[in-house]
């Protein structure tokens, strides 16, 4: 198998490991086997990276060609718009639908990067002294790790790879062992739309195994990380002693408040695509619903009624509204949270079980869960659940509904539903959150950054932030007219 790409080659790995087997999680059938580096493999990687930073061509790039290759990448995504969506739904079990918006999402990621790469040159700055010119430039910080988990494999990668480039770094990219398959395509993309020899490497392997290889690697400058929180702080214990540049994107527990005077089929429709789009695999899921007491009886009632009615499926499905979790181990996970919420005295009021039906038995599946009765000192309101699994808190008051919404570790996003601005604006101002929506869920936009408060994170994606990630700032002082200041004359008065 020659799939780890490593300085402008498809090659194989040097590992005697035979190679790991990659599950359709809707029926747990093998989609594809695919490498395992070894460390002479990440070596290789980084040497290559390394070198292609340091000496080659790449170096001598323009902003403006790099963003040209950028665009290039983005056309190649919408030529390839299918395959590679129907890719992403196979290895990750999303809808095709969500697949093709991935796809798009992407696309657009590229093409915002692909604009921005070449508007800011740095700056010029008042020296005090017209004899001094003084400017802040912008250089790429060297060789990038590159880190993606499972859920938005595409997705998360762009988020790195396109302002990597567009800053002219060189980088190394490891997706999830569990979904590789859509980020060998976008790898093979960026090689056919030119990409120099060094400037972009894959390998394949485990996290403990490879990524660790990576992050601790001395000529790897840079760990950009997206995935759980307990392994965003390993990757930043590892990266301190060479004081490597880190990013982490560790997740949340985000709440969606609900006051009395939204409107309220359209704040329980999108409860439901807050808590369960992607079965729920989602860093900023509304998991944690926070609900007004004047309405929260019939709001949990309504909630239930149509997240039983969420029909579950292979994501190739036209029909398919949710499809399953990622992997077996994902699974598990989430069962062992919604045992736990049950014990401690959460009130299931739908789902909690796999599905009945026969066809559906041998994938990952979880039917949509909502738990009523929460209270914040519970595992399932205070974890990161990463599943279909909503639960549901009660306010009385707008204190109240801040100081719960605000009463997470994590902080990456939160949203609030009313119909009075005052209070929206208000309550949006008070939330600990990267991202916070007003009587919506879930958008994002390549030009707005994303990243958390508190444990959601280090550092901010998308927006000018994001390329900000991967420059060093340097200040250039010019005197142009030197002369002796004699401060050392020597002389005695
Ligand atoms: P991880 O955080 O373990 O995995 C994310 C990425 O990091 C994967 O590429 C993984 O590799 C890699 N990785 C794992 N261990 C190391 C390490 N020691 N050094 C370097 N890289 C490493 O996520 P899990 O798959 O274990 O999921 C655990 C939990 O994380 C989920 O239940 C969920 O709560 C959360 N999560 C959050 C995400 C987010 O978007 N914020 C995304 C995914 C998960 P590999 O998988 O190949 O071993």
């Amino acid at each position: 198998m020659k799939d780890l790409y490593i300085d402008g080659s498809w090659t194989e790995s040097s590992s005697s490991q035979s190679g790991r087997a990659v599950l359709n999680p809707h029926d747990g059938s093998e989609l594809s086997t695919v490498s395992e580096a070894s460390h002479a493999d990440v070596d290789a990687a980084v040497a290559a990276a390394r070198n292609a930073f340091d000496g080659g061509p790449w170096r001598r790039t323009s902003a403006r060609e790099r963003g040209e290759l950028l665009r290039l990448v983005a056309d190649l995504l919408v030529r390839d718009r299918e395959v590679l969506a129907r890719t992403e739904s196979l290895d990750t079990g999303k809808t095709l639908a969500e697949g093709r918006i991935d796809v798009d999402d992407v696309t657009a990621v590229f093409n915002y990067y692909a604009g921005l790469a070449d508007k800011d040159a740095g700056r010029t700055v008042d020296a005090g002294n017209p004899d001094v010119v003084s400017r802040v430039v912008y250089e790429p910080i060297g060789v990038c790790a590159l880190i993606t988990p499972w859920n938005y494999p595409l997705l998360q990668l762009s988020w790195k790879l396109a302002p990597a480039l567009a800053a002219g770094n060189t980088v190394v990219i490891k997706p999830s062992e569990v979904t590789p398959l859509s980020t060998l395509r976008l790898v093979g993309l960026v090689a056919e739309a030119g990409a120099p020899p060094g400037v972009v490497n894959l390998l394949l392997g485990s996290g403990p195994v490879v990524g660790s290889a990576m992050v601790e690697h001395p000529d790897v400058d840079l760990v950009s990380f997206t995935g759980g929180l307990a392994t965003g702080q390993r990757i930043m214990a590892m990266a301190a002693p060479d004081v490597k540049r880190v990013a982490l994107e560790l997740g949340g527990k985000n709440p969606n408040v609900v006051f009395a005077d939204a409107d309220f089929d359209t704040a329980v429709d999108y409860a439901l695509a807050a808590a369960f789009l992607h079965s729920g695999q989602v860093c900023s899921a509304g998991s944690r619903l926070i609900v007004e007491d004047r309405i929260h009886d019939r709001f949990v009632e309504e909630l239930a009624k149509r997240a039983d009615e969420i029909r579950l499926g292979n994501g190739l499905d036209a029909e398919t509204e949710c499809g399953p979790l990622v992997s077996e181990a994902q699974r598990s996970k989430v069962e062992g949270y919604i045992a736990q919420a049950i014990s401690d005295g959460a009130r299931l009021v739908a789902g909690g079980s796999r599905p009945a039906e026969p066809e559906l038995a041998s994938g990952y599946y979880l039917r949509p869960t909502v738990f009523a009765d929460c209270t914040r000192d519970m595992a399932i309101v205070r974890e990161e659940v990463f599943g279909p699994v909503v639960t549901v808190e009660r306010f009385s008051d707008e204190q109240q509904a801040i100081d719960l919404a605000n009463d997470t570790d994590y902080g990456l996003a939160g949203a609030v539903w009313t119909a009075d601005a005052s209070v929206a604006q208000r309550v949006a101002a008070a939330l600990r959150h990267g991202t916070v929506w007003i009587n919506d869920f879930h958008p994002y936009l390549p030009q707005a950054e994303w990243g958390g408060f508190g444990k959601s994170g280090v550092g901010r994606e998308l927006g000018p932030s994001g390329l900000a990630e991967y420059r060093e700032a340097k200040h250039i002082y010019h005197n142009i007219r030197p002369a002796p200041m004699r401060w050392f004359s020597g002389e005695r008065s």
